[in-house]
């Protein structure tokens, strides 16, 4: 069982996200790495923000990752999530990947804080589509 419902909008691959999604759809959390610098970057974006290199590869993530900050979300921004009231959303990073900061939810847990572990878990929403989610160690 998915998150949120369905009604929950979904993601819409662009060209400068879609190798993010494709990732994703085989389970796989990947981050652009650029091919002359080796800056890790996320968002995607066509261009690397440090040398302008148009080469890029995608650097597969580690399964667990660190909160480096966090809210705890009351009110429903979108009618789909008014029935999970509160949820978490949170920044995730990955010591191994130096300069990705990663916005996710967290669930399955009651007591979070900056500095704790969690492991990557796959949301699927239907369809070959899975949302890259984290979960309490
Ligand atoms: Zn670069």
């Amino acid at each position: 069982m998915s998150l949120f419902p369905e009604t929950m909008p979904r993601p819409e691959p662009n060209m400068d996200d879609a190798g993010f999604w494709e990732a994703c759809s085989n389970r796989r959390l990947a981050f652009q790495s650029c091919n002359d610098c080796h800056t890790l970057r996320h968002p995607p974006t066509p261009v690397c923000p440090k040398c302008r290199s148009t080469h890029v590869h995608w650097q597969e993530a580690p399964e667990i990752g660190e909160i480096f900050s966090f809210t705890r979300i009351h009110h429903a921004s979108h009618p789909a999530v008014s029935d999970q009231l509160p949820y978490i959303v949170a920044i995730v990073t990955f010591p191994e990947l130096p300069g990705i900061r990663f916005i996710s939810n967290v669930t399955e847990t009651d007591s979070i804080h900056i500095g704790m572990q969690v492991r990557l878990w796959w949301d699927d929403i239907g369809d070959g589509v899975y949302i890259p989610r984290f979960k309490a160690i």
